[in-house]
């Protein structure tokens, strides 16, 4: 049992480093990322612990464990590794949580497997991450789970006795009553969540479809609505749900963006690009981000607005993601199979309409191509909140990009009034929308952008771990014993 009280253990599926293996020997580098750089501030100041898997498997054996020790020794904060075998990984990980949750909670039920013994695996892998938590922590520490690959271990600890303080935060949308009634275990689910003590969303859209969840399913009486934020009671037990939009490091991109070295990357990309207007994509391969939709746009904008051609080209960054499941490999295929006609479509001989490239970009190449674009192409189908539309316009150090974003995003609720809004299923409007952002004029430009830029600033990332914090420090216990909220220093929404 650990001594210190209200310490912060923080509980995700992947500790905060990377685990590499040179020759026979592991090395272990901190990892990037908004969760790392949200919450390294506050544990190194308060120290804390990081819970989490740290990317090796059982039967890669041992070995790495002084590398991470190594590294937490660095970051200020101790790591405690959580080891899953093959099996686990593929069962749990793969399993349950991308091909059950995903899926589901993106609204694709259709893309669902809702095979029982993945979801008994994702138990298992949940009790293995209680058992370790419950070996280093009281009542009075603070534990914050993070993500739907740990709905139960709330109520695992719950189930060992623990009383103390259990915060969530889902970085993925909830989905609406209709789609999340096709789960199987969805009164499960909804018991599991309740038995935290405050449950974070990315939007007011989630936590409406949250709340409604819990009316249909009758798991939790509602108490009262106010300020966003949602009352309930289960089993004699206060609990809360609010939406807190997850923010970037907004200093860091801008900052980043601005860099000689940046600019000098800037000018190398718009030569070997050639002389034009650059659209930008950058996306993870996933079926939720609407690539295909957006290739189906652009060819039209390009075919009912000729002036498009031979001035604009579509520059998409694919970053390569879960390639072993055969449903992203197809959509890989399909995805070069649109480019391919496309291109074949509209090229001459100086001018490509698109370029692509499947592969991750070091975080300067980043900024460039997001500082290059004139305008950002953020066009999910569903996302919880989609951080490359904040970074993008985080990185218009001139202030003048774009932004098209769709309005399933995540990001729409802060940020709609200044981007051009659009439907990613209408073809129609979206390439109306890339005709009318290349189009924009610069003092129009730079009024959204300055409204966009403005809002991101003041709910940066760090802003959001505080508003999360400070809300969840407010659960406090009664002083008949039962965890509850109190009622005194409201500040987030
Ligand atoms: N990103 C990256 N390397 C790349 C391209 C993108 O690290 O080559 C990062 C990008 O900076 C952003 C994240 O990947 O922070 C994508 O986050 P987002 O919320 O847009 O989508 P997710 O992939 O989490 O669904």
């Amino acid at each position: 049992m650990d001594d210190r009280s209200d310490r912060l253990t923080i509980l995700s599926n992947r500790l905060p480093v990377v685990l590499k293996r040179r020759g026979s020997k592991w090395q272990a580098e901190p990892g990037s990322g908004g969760l790392v750089q949200a919450m390294n501030p506050i544990l190194c100041e308060d120290g804390g612990c990081w819970v989490g898997w740290p990317g090796v498997t059982m039967e890669e054996g041992e070995g790495w464990e002084g590398a991470l020790t190594r590294v937490g020794a660095d970051s200020g904060y101790e790591l405690e590794p959580v080891v899953l075998s093959q099996n686990e990984l593929e069962r749990f990980y793969e399993g349950y949580a991308n091909s059950v949750v995903w899926p589901l909670f993106h609204g694709f039920p259709d893309r669902c497997t809702f095979d029982p013994g993945f979801f008994e695996a994702y138990g298992g892998v949940n009790e293995k991450f209680a058992d370790v938590v419950s070996e280093r922590v009281d009542d009075d520490s603070f534990i914050w789970v993070h993500d739907y690959h740990l709905f139960e271990v709330a109520r695992r600890l719950r189930q060992r006795g623990h009383v103390g303080r259990l915060a969530f935060y889902l970085h993925i949308p909830f989905p609406s009553v209709e789609n999340f009634s096709k789960l199987p275990w969805r009164e499960q689910l909804l018991s599991d969540l309740l038995a935290y003590d405050l449950i974070g969303f990315q939007t007011e859209r989630d936590l409406r479809n949250f709340g409604r969840a819990v009316e249909a399913h009758d798991v939790a009486v509602v108490t009262g609505k106010d300020g966003g934020a949602l009352h309930l009671a289960r089993r004699g037990r206060a609990i809360e749900a609010g939406a807190f939009p997850i923010g970037i490091d907004y200093e860091d991109f801008a900052g980043r963006a601005a860099t000689d070295e940046v600019t000098r990357k800037v000018a190398k990309l718009q030569s070997d690009i050639g002389p034009y207007q650059v659209l930008l994509g950058v996306d993870r391969l996933d079926y939720s981000k609407g690539l295909l939709q957006r290739l189906r746009a652009y060819e039209m904008a390009l075919e009912n607005h000729p002036d498009l051609r031979e001035e604009v080209v579509f520059f998409q960054l694919v970053v390569p993601s879960r390639e072993n499941v055969e449903e992203y490999a197809a959509l890989k295929r399909e995805f070069d199979r649109i480019v391919g006609r496309i291109n074949g479509r509209f090229s001459t001989a100086s001018w490509q309409p698109i370029q692509y490239l499947y592969n991750r970009v070091d975080p300067v190449e980043l900024s460039a191509l997001y500082r290059l674009a004139s305008v950002g192409l953020v066009t999910p189908l569903r996302d919880g909140m989609n951080l490359v539309s904040k970074e993008y316009c985080a990185s218009q150090v001139e202030g003048d990009g774009a932004l098209v974003l769709s309005e399933f995003a995540g990001a729409y609720e802060q940020l709609n009034e200044g981007a051009l809004v659009v439907n990613p299923y209408d073809t129609e409007e979206t390439a109306r929308a890339i005709y009318e952002a290349i189009n924009m004029a610069p003092v129009e430009r730079r009024r959204r952008m300055e409204q966009i830029q403005d809002i991101l600033r003041r709910t940066d990332v760090f802003w959001w771990a505080q508003q999360f914090l400070l809300r969840a420090r407010a659960v406090g216990r009664r002083p008949d014993g039962v965890i509850g909220l109190e009622t005194a220093g409201r500040t987030a929404g």
